[in-house]
């Protein structure tokens, strides 16, 4: 299991390492970008101090994210296996003070959760627009594209009818 919360106190040197799984579901943000909110997630964070005494989490998160799919509106599985390290600071300000070579968490005051730090790290993970990786990965269009539900409404009967006259 994963700390509900992380302190000052748990982020030391030598580092220490914490892991658990989270519950896709208990990640509100990410849950609503997906096509269902069942699964988990492997995270293993290491939790330190940097040379300037700042602390940092450097984590592997493994995942495997329900999408769907943009071009034929099909499920399917977005693999993340990650790693990452991040800065923990408390506002924004302090997130943009940090040189350009260190990524950031803000925590927003107080203490850290961890989970949401996972959240954050499967967030940057999606794809700008979700699609399968190649075309002949797709399914054929369901009934909910466009398309096919234009052929199957009731206005495709219509437009039959309509086309057969302007050819006669
Ligand atoms: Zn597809």
């Amino acid at each position: 299991m994963l700390p509900g919360t992380l302190g000052p106190q748990d982020f030391t040197v030598p580092a220490s390492t914490v892991r658990g799984r989270v519950a896709v579901s208990a990640m509100k943000r990410l849950v609503g970008l997906l096509a269902e909110g069942e699964g988990e997630v492997e995270a293993t964070l290491g939790l330190s101090l940097d040379e300037a005494g700042r602390r940092t989490v450097s984590g592997h998160i493994k995942a495997r994210l329900p999408l769907l799919c943009n071009r034929c509106l099909q499920r399917y599985d977005h693999l993340v296996d990650t790693a990452f390290r991040v800065v923990v600071v408390d506002t924004g300000a302090e997130a943009d003070a940090l040189p350009d070579e260190l990524d950031s968490f803000i925590s927003g005051g107080g203490a850290v959760r961890p989970e949401a730090v996972v959240e954050d790290e499967l967030l940057l993970s999606l794809p700008v627009v979700a699609r399968h990786d190649s075309e002949s990965d797709c399914g054929p269009p369901t009934h909910s594209s466009g398309a096919t539900r234009e052929a199957l409404g009731p206005l495709a009967g219509l437009k039959d009818r309509l086309n057969r006259r302007k050819q006669d």
